[in-house]
Parts: C-alpha cells; structure tokens; sequence
C-alpha cells in the first residue's frame, strides 16, 4: 500500500503516523521523502486495512493498494490451475469442460428425471436444479424446499449425474449435508451473503459461487476468499450477468470477467448464460462465447416444456435444444484446448 501524505505535513506527523501504522497493522513503513511530497510505502500484510480509513486521515493526500486484497484466491499465490474434484472424481477445471443443466426450479419426479436422462445423454455431467428459490416475489413459485432435495436424488440415482443446487440460508446447510449435495450453489442475490460465506468456508463440498447483480470482479474474489479463508478452497466462480442500462437481456454477460478471472485467480470459472440473456435463443451463442472466452464449463437452464416451467421458462432450454447445443460445444470445444 502506498500513502501519499500532504505537502504541509510536518515531520513529527509524519513520523506519528508512520509509527501508528506499524503499530496497529504490524507492518514495516518505508518512508520517501521529496521536494513536493512525501510518500509511505507499507510493507507486510496489508488486507486488513481500511483504505478508507486511512484515507480520512488528515495529513493523507491519496492512498492506493499495491497489492489485491484476495489472497487464497489470487494466482500470484497460487499459480497452477485450481481443479475441483468430487468424491467421484469429476472434476471441474482443467481440460475437461464441464458442463452443467436442468431445470431453474425442480416440479416434480417425472419433470427432473426425464430432464435428467435427457441431458446426461446430450453430454451434462452434472444436474442443477432449484429446490430452494430465491424469487423477487413472495407470491412466485418458492420451490419444493426438502422435497426438491428428495426428486432431486432420486434423479441422481437413475442417471448417476452429481446434484447442483442453491442454498439460500445457514439453517438449511444441515440438509443440503444430509441429503448428499454434490455441489453447492450460492446464488448472485447471496453473493455477499457473509454469514453464509464464513459458514460454508466450515464444510468440504464444493461451492459454486454466482457473481451478484451488480458486483465487482474483485467483490466476487472477495467472497469466495471468504469461503476459502475458512479452509474450504474448492470454490467454482460463476458470471452470469450483471445489471446493465440494457434492457433487451435480461443482464449483460460480462464476457472480459471470464479472461480476467482466469488470469487474476486459480479458481474455475463457469458461465451461466441463460440467467444472463434471459432469451431461450441467446443461451446458444452465448454459451459458444464462453467457451471461446476460456470458460471451464457452462450451467445451463433446460425444461422438458418451458412454456409450463414454474420458474424461468422464458430462458430454458428444450431438451432437444440442449442437444444441439452441446452438439456444437463438443465440437469447438478442442479449439479452445477442452473437451467434452
Ligand atoms: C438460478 O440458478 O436459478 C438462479 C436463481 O441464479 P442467479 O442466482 O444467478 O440469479
Ligand atoms: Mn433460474
């Protein structure tokens, strides 16, 4: 971190302020002084200071980090690609593209089972599907809470396909342990859900970590070093669009944050594109997108009939869609050094 104080400082202030930093961050303070001003490089671990603070200092003219205030998600500190690996052994990240579907919401044993064995047959090695919903109506489809944790096991023994599913809420990460989730998901309304974070740092399943509506690239590394802070480092990163001024799509995918997160962390980044098109016809070419952007894999919405869905109908997926989607991706995806 660097400090640049205010060319009226006096030199006692400066050696107070010098020696306060030291003191309560327990970092060394390297001090420049020049003709115009005077600069305080800080030295040591610095992710626990407030630039704020240090900011509202009155002797202080400016202050910027130096260093990112992620650490176990940073690839400075990690420079090999994260792999998530199930007690399975599925793996995501590396040369494998994963890929990820189902329903927005699971409605009953035949809706997710038959969208199970459909899109495991297209090639998804993974099944979503919400039991637990985080609506922006209370009136709307809450989901089937426990018992969409029961359908969605019972599609898991007809298929062998590994369950993603959101968790909303500390009280419920008993029965999600329970019920044998494979991979849990945060949802981009929980992103800075901190309880939540700190909480599932605690336990050893996989999280997949959606990025919030209007989130930073760094507050997302934010929140997963939360998750990782408390010693549980399998942490998949999703983009699935942000809130923009558009408003054809439903969000904008922010399509850099794929090349970005890839080179500022280890961890495995997936795409989402049917939360961010919102139009069942944008999941295709945004999915390709993703996957040419460097992606390690896609979580894509699919309903054996959208029109009836219960939730998110408009964006999901036919399954013989899904079929021509993944069609495409397996053959792209060695262009983009992956395979499926
Ligand atoms: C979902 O996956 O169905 C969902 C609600 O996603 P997001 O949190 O990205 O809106
Ligand atoms: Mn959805």
């Amino acid at each position: 971190m660097i400090i640049v104080l205010k060319p009226d400082c006096t030199e006692e202030q400066r050696n107070d302020f010098a020696a306060e930093l030291e003191d309560t961050y327990g970092v060394s303070v390297n001090t420049w002084v020049g003709a115009q001003s005077t600069v305080l490089g800080l030295i040591g671990d610095t992710a626990c200071i407030d630039i704020d603070n240090i900011a509202a200092n009155d002797i202080v003219e400016t202050v910027k980090r130096v260093q990112e205030p992620y650490k176990k998600a940073n690839r400075k500190f990690h420079p090999d690609d994260t792999i998530v690996t199930l007690p399975n052994g599925l793996q995501i990240g590396g040369k494998q593209l994963s890929l990820i579907a189902g329903p927005c919401s699971v409605e009953s044993e035949e809706q997710i089972t038959e969208v199970a064995q459909r899109v495991q047959k297209a090639g998804a090695q993974f099944l979503r599907g919400g039991a637990f919903k985080p609506r922006t109506s209370p009136y709307a489809f809450q989901g089937l809470k426990a018992q969409g944790l029961d359908l969605l096991n019972i599609a898991k023994k007809k298929t062998g396909l590994p369950i993603v599913t959101e968790l909303m809420s500390v009280r419920q990460i008993d029965l999600f342990l329970d019920a044998g989730v494979d991979v849990i998901q945060v949802g981009a309304r929980n992103m800075q859900n901190f309880d939540l974070l700190r909480e599932l740092g605690h336990i050893k399943t996989p999280i997949l970590l959606k990025r919030g509506l209007s989130a930073t690239i760094e507050e997302l590394l934010m929140s997963a070093e939360y998750i990782m802070a408390g010693g549980n480092e399998n942490v998949i990163l999703c983009e699935r669009g942000i809130r923009t001024y558009e408003p054809f799509t439903r969000n904008t995918l922010d399509i850099s944050a794929v090349p970005i997160l890839k080179r500022i962390s280890h961890l495995p980044v997936i795409v989402d594109p049917s939360h961010a098109g919102g139009i069942s016809w944008l999941v295709e070419p945004l999915a390709m997108a993703a996957l040419a952007a460097g992606a390690d894999g896609l979580i894509i919405e699919v309903h054996n009939n959208p029109k009836k869905a219960l939730s998110d109908g408009a964006q999901s997926l036919t399954p013989d869609q899904f079929d021509h989607l993944a069609a495409r991706l397996k053959q792209a995806a060695p262009l983009f050094g992956k395979t499926l």
